[in-house]
């Protein structure tokens, strides 16, 4: 008997962004009509539970069982984290489109974030949006752990992006290069290696194929933190929230190819396979809800590499 491998459709990458570069530069325009309603609001705190809950080290409200007063706690962990003026934890924000993501759910959790977009135009709206973002309003002395916030703008496709060296990418972009610091321009640059807390994709992996969704989640993998018990840190995590669509009845594998935009949706199953194939085990999953019902299913899903994770146990 012979197994055959079934063939998935698969995305056309210049054709996808060239879909997308006739989109408004708008909320509304990157969710596809759904801007003005509530589903950003619920999408956003979704997503920031889902990962306060998964990287707890990443909270700055005390705990609720405390021994010291909530502001010996605080500066405890200012000094755990290296001090004030620090910018330590990191994010990558995959197919950022007009920065919705980064200034919802990133920005409030961690100190510098690398948002990755190839469309122009959105980048630039995000760029200039990004000055009335709240995070970025506090300083070093008004930030939760006082840390220093800061935000790259890479104009890139995922395909083409380093992730371990974020600021070697800009040859490849214009007008926005070199990407801005939008606090203080005496702070060096990230240098590489760096590493990600999180390595976030929402609504964008479609656009890859399964040969480039796997390397790029490889290449994910090899950069995020390592765990660190002296920071109750349980290592970076890739976080992925993506329209799914049902697997066959049976449980086998689906794609749907979407010829206007010329990306493909993929059933959980298939999903399922690429992360065990790019060597990643699924630690925490969560359907999204509250969203309208004729949408796809969103699927929120936290992957991970190490072995011990005490805080998931
Ligand atoms: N993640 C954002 C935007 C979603 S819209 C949000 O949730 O608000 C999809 C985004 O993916 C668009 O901004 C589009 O330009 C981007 N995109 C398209 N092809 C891409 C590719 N090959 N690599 C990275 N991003 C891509």
């Amino acid at each position: 008997m012979s197994v055959v491998r079934e063939m998935h459709p698969t995305p056309d990458v210049a054709k996808g962004v060239e879909y997308w570069e006739g989109v408004p530069a708008t909320v509304d325009g990157v969710l596809g009509g759904y801007g003005n309603g509530t589903l950003p609001r619920v999408d956003a705190l979704g997503s920031r539970m889902f990962l306060l809950r998964t990287l707890p080290y990443l909270s700055s409200t005390p705990p609720a069982a405390l021994n010291q007063s909530p502001s010996e706690w605080k500066a405890m962990r200012v000094s755990q984290r290296g001090g004030q003026g620090v910018t330590l934890t990191r994010a990558l924000d995959a197919g950022a489109g007009v920065g919705r993501v980064t200034e919802h759910v990133l920005l409030p959790l961690v100190d510098e974030v690398h948002l990755v977009e190839p469309v122009h135009k959105f980048l630039a709206e995000a760029k200039r949006k990004s000055l009335g973002w709240a995070p970025l309003q506090q300083t070093v002395d008004t930030s939760p752990f006082h840390a220093r916030k800061a935000v790259y703008f890479h104009q890139s496709t995922l395909q083409g992006f380093p992730l371990a060296d974020p600021m070697s990418a800009d040859d490849t972009t214009f007008e926005l290069v070199p990407p801005t610091y939008m606090h203080d321009e005496a702070v060096d640059a990230p240098k590489a290696p760096v590493v990600y807390d999180i390595v976030l994709c929402q609504w964008c992996l479609q656009h890859l194929s399964e040969a480039d969704l796997i390397h790029f989640l490889k290449e994910a993998k090899s950069t995020l933190r390592q765990p660190d018990a002296s920071q109750s840190c349980d290592g970076g995590v890739v976080f992925i929230k993506e329209n799914v669509c049902q697997d066959t009845p049976d449980g086998g594998e689906t794609c749907w190819y979407d010829p206007e935009d010329h990306s493909v949706t993929r059933s959980r199953r298939v999903y399922e396979r690429i992360f065990a194939e790019a060597g990643l085990s699924v630690v925490r999953t969560e359907l999204q809800l509250g969203f309208p019902s004729e949408l796809f299913d969103v699927q929120m899903c936290v992957l991970y590499t190490y072995k011990t994770r005490w805080a998931l146990r």
